[in-house]
């Protein structure tokens, strides 16, 4: 058995969670997310955690990297879809 790979079947029904959360739309910018990004980078000490993920579109978690992200506190991702 191996647990090297830390992107397993757990993280799949985590990021999918997230995803539902924040309704497939990425929080950087708007777009269908299809990923989900940690807020505090795990590099940083974040957690494979709901409260820190966030729904994020391929280009946007791939651009973003390690930096950290800020917040926006109040912030609910449904809003845009009922515009
Ligand atoms: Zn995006």
């Amino acid at each position: 058995m191996s647990v090297h790979s830390s992107k397993g079947a757990k993280w799949d029904a985590l990021r999918l969670a997230v995803l539902e959360r924040d309704n497939y739309i990425c929080m950087h910018c708007g777009n269908e997310a299809t990923e989900a990004d940690h807020i505090i980078p795990k590099s940083k000490g974040g957690k494979d955690a709901m409260d820190n993920l966030v729904a994020s579109c391929k280009p946007c978690n791939a651009k973003r990297g390690d930096t950290l992200l800020t917040r926006v506190s109040g912030f609910n991702p449904r809003w845009l879809s009922s515009l």
